[in-house]
């Protein structure tokens, strides 16, 4: 069997975790398996770097900052490949430059295009574990990219799926995929199974158990992810196409995300065309729009307000201050103390009075919604950042326990 192991950054955090990773990498190979490793870079190191980037620099270039934060990966492979030598087993570690990971050329926002096997096809058969840096890859420039926070679980998937790996595990600080995140609803309940469509949902909605790319790629390569703990034996949880969908259960899981905010375009022209320059200008420089609301029209004008990650909003602002005068834009106004909270599952297709519901336990909480967004599987919903944790636990009470 050939398997990929993925550990974040807190299994990989001081030696002593390094070194319990490389025992259970170590067990797998003397099972007779092959195994590529991939690594996040060590505890909050890639924090750290971003830091150390902005005290020199505070808008550094997406190239540099990418060349800087690459270096974090290269540390654990480099540290882990050491551990396992020192317990009798050979390894070596790779870097994406080493592998050829072939991206996309958007710093720091890099996709997967094509990754070359030969040289980590030589290093297993020549009898290593092969430990490779997540989260990074390299564009046409041959400069180093990366593929956005949380992004070694994408390396991952993408590896096990040009590899044809028999399995993909993807180990982190949590047994698996819970209702919603354990460190904020202490009654979350583990999920031994979720469908692709569930996860990609609650990864995309702030769910950062796995990373939404990583999760998309599995759907599209139909590949198997098991997410578990690196601290202990516990099953974890399997997400793959279907699941035995149990009668009654409506809903997978909240979510909630605090990289969001806000920006109000007040008076701008009623006429035609103005959403599609408005957005367009922001889609040229790869800034994603979430939740869109458009006034009804007064006086020849209307105000439009969306949701943009709180990452993205002074690039925004800068773009949207450009047009303000051609476009006629009265004002913008921005609020980056705002959440979203969602509400996911399959069952919410047919489950009539959700919504209502989730309106009603925040009006009961005392909770302003600031705006609504629904699809066939979701609910979310724009509040006070402060509220987000207390919104989440009071939506999973009443959905789930
Ligand atoms: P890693 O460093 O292993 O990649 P992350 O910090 O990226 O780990 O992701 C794991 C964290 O995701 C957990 O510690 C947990 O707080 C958080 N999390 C958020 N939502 C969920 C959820 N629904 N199920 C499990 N964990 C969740
Ligand atoms: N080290 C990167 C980050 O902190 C990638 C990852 O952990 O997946 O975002
Ligand atoms: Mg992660």
């Amino acid at each position: 069997m050939l398997i990929v192991k993925k550990f974040g950054g807190s299994s990989v955090a001081d030696n002593e975790k390094i070194l319990n990773v490389a025992r259970r990498c170590i067990e797998d190979y003397n099972a007779g398996h092959k195994v590529v490793v991939v690594l996040s870079a060590m505890g909050k190191t890639t924090d750290g770097l971003i830091a150390q980037a902005k005290s020199i620099n505070p808008n550094p270039s997406p190239r540099e900052l990418d060349m800087l934060m690459v270096t974090g990966e290269q540390i654990s492979v480099a540290m882990m490949a050491m551990a396992i030598s020192s317990l009798g087993v050979p390894a070596i570690s790779l870097n994406a430059m080493q592998v050829k990971m072939h991206t996309t050329s958007t710093y720091g926002k890099a996709m997967f295009k094509k990754i070359e096997k030969e040289r980590i096809n030589n290093e297993l058969d020549s009898g290593k574990i092969v430990i490779i840096t997540g989260f990074q890859g390299i564009n046409k420039f041959d400069d180093f990219t990366t593929l956005g926070r949380g992004g070694s679980d994408t390396t991952a998937v993408a590896l096990a799926a040009a590899l044809h790996a028999d399995a993909c595990e993807i180990y982190t600080d949590v047994d698996g995929v819970y209702t919603a995140d354990p460190r904020v609803v202490p009654d979350a309940k583990k999920l031994d199974e979720i469908t692709y469509d569930e996860m990609l949902e609650l990864a995309s909605l702030g769910a950062k158990v796995l990373h939404n790319r990583s999760v998309e790629l599995a759907k599209h390569y139909g590949v198997p992810i098991i997410v578990r703990s690196s601290l202990n034996r516990e099953e974890g949880t399997i997400v793959k196409e279907e699941t035995k969908m149990m009668e009654g259960v409506v809903v997978s899981g909240v979510a909630a995300d605090k990289n969001v905010a806000q920006i109000s375009l007040l008076e701008v022209k009623d006429e035609p065309g103005m959403a599609f320059k408005i957005f367009d200008a922001l889609a040229n420089k790869k800034i994603d729009v979430d939740i869109i609301l458009q006034s009804i029209g007064r006086d020849d004008t209307k105000d439009i307000l969306f949701t943009v990650s709180r990452s993205n909003l002074s690039e925004a602002l800068e773009i949207l201050n450009k047009l303000k005068d051609s476009l006629g834009i009265k004002k913008i106004v921005t609020d980056d103390k705002i959440a979203k909270v969602s509400l996911v599952g399959a069952g919410l297709r047919t489950h009539a009075g959700a919504a209502a519901q989730m309106f009603g336990v925040l009006y009961n909480a005392g909770i302003n919604m600031k705006m609504i967004h629904t699809s066939e599987i979701r609910i979310s919903v724009i509040i006070d950042e402060a509220y987000a944790d207390r919104a989440t636990r009071a939506v999973h009470d009443s959905f789930i326990c």
